[in-house]
């Protein structure tokens, strides 16, 4: 049994230079981007006005000047390239370059126009003027390798983008072992339940890889071994659940490397998920995931997702806040590093209600988990702890 911070370190080793594809930025939600983005122009592009109103030269006319004759007005998307002088003013609109000379802009809200002349009410203390280049200047890393999000989208978008280099993806088979699986929608038969394994690793991981679903076996040695060798020939990574802890019909391990694989570790210091299993064959990479659901999420989190963003070649640390827990936390055996899901709501962070990893029901309450460590029996109330968000 390794610890699971020495499980994580071989899951990481698997690191490795990705193919890259491009792809329409419109479709590159959630794509691994390939390389550093340099911005191709200053952002702004030109000096343009933050608000509606006057703009005037402040070294030709003052930083307070009493009047100014109103020369014309400039719409956003328009240009005028005429140098603003001494004692003139342009009306500007929100977004509009500013023409030559002006450096100042006086909100309309501040200012009354009559008779083509244009009167201040109240002193401006800022300049109102989004001076080219103030956000990004050419040549600048606008967007490093990650995931991308929205905002990401948006910074490419802005320089001009509408194709973006990508990580392919990779294709990851999701296969559940257990002869008392049924499927959703199906009768139980008595002592059957329903898989929710294979439903959670789609979902779970949709976002980072091509999902193949291989469907639900029973606990059957040679049904395993066909299976998952055809399987890994098919995926670039392949996470089964079920069937790899010490049970009689526990044949998973046994399948996969009768099928070619070599065990990288089987056995982890973590609860929930002791049993579980990593190995890599010819082209691809393998989990297998004990079968409670809860094992299979934590698994799946801090393992199985630092693989997959390996494979793009970024490192996946997850999101993890510092919050002050309003609950105690005490368990009993400390011989594992264990991962307890936790609320957290205005007063800080609590236990949600848990019985271990079959609790898949807890995980509706859960918005993070709390790390207690090898000989750690206990977390006071009031103590500010590191929860890993996960949602
Ligand atoms: P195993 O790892 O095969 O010993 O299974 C451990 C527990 O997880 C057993 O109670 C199984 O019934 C349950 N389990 C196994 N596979 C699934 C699955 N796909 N969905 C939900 N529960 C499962
Ligand atoms: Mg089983």
């Amino acid at each position: 049994m390794i610890h699971p911070d020495e499980a994580l370190k071989i899951v990481l080793s698997c690191r490795q230079r990705p193919q890259v594809e491009t792809v329409p930025l419109d479709q590159a939600l959630g794509r691994v981007l390939a390389a550093p983005v340099a911005s191709s122009m200053d952002q702004p592009p030109f000096s343009k006005a933050a608000v509606d109103g006057w703009a005037w030269n402040s070294e030709a006319s003052g930083l307070a000047p009493e009047s100014l004759a109103v020369r014309n007005v400039i719409a956003a998307g328009e240009s005028d390239q005429r140098p603003l002088g001494a004692g003139e003013t342009v009306k500007v609109m929100t977004g509009a370059p500013l023409p030559p000379g002006a450096d100042r802009i006086q909100k309309v809200e501040c200012a009354q126009e009559s008779d083509g002349a244009v009167r201040f009410t109240k002193p401006e203390r800022i300049d109102n003027v989004i001076q080219r280049g103030e956000n990004a200047r050419t040549g600048d890393t606008i967007v490093s390798p990650r995931q991308l999000d929205a905002q990401d989208l948006a910074i490419l978008a802005a320089d001009g983008r509408n194709r973006v280099d990508v990580a392919v993806r990779p294709v990851v088979g999701v296969l559940s072992t257990g002869a008392e699986l049924a499927q959703p929608g199906e009768n139980l038969k008595p002592g059957w339940i329903y898989d929710s394994n294979r439903t959670q690793l789609a979902a779970h991981l949709s976002g980072i890889a091509v999902i193949r679903d291989f469907g639900t076996l029973p606990d059957d040695y040679d049904a395993t071994l066909a299976a998952v060798g055809s399987a890994l020939s098919q995926c670039d990574v392949l996470v089964l659940s079920g069937g790899v802890s010490m049970g009689d019909y526990d044949y998973v391990p046994k399948a996969l490397v009768a099928a070619g694989v070599r065990t990288l570790f089987h056995g982890v210091a973590v609860k929930p998920g002791k049993p579980t299993f990593f190995g890599t064959s010819a082209k691809s990479y393998v989990f297998g995931l004990p079968g409670n659901p809860v094992s299979v999420f934590v698994n799946t989190e801090f393992l199985v997702k630092p693989l997959l963003y390996g494979l793009q070649g970024v490192e996946y640390r997850g999101l993890s806040a510092p919050v002050t827990l309003s609950e105690g936390i005490r368990r009993g055996s400390t011989e594992r590093v264990e991962f307890l899901p936790v609320s957290i709501d205005a007063d800080g962070a609590k236990p949600v209600p848990y019985g271990g990893s079959s609790a898949l029901q807890a995980l509706a309450h859960a918005c993070g988990f709390v790390r207690l460590e090898q000989g750690q029996k206990e977390i006071s109330a009031g103590s500010v702890v590191h929860v890993r968000l996960v949602r």
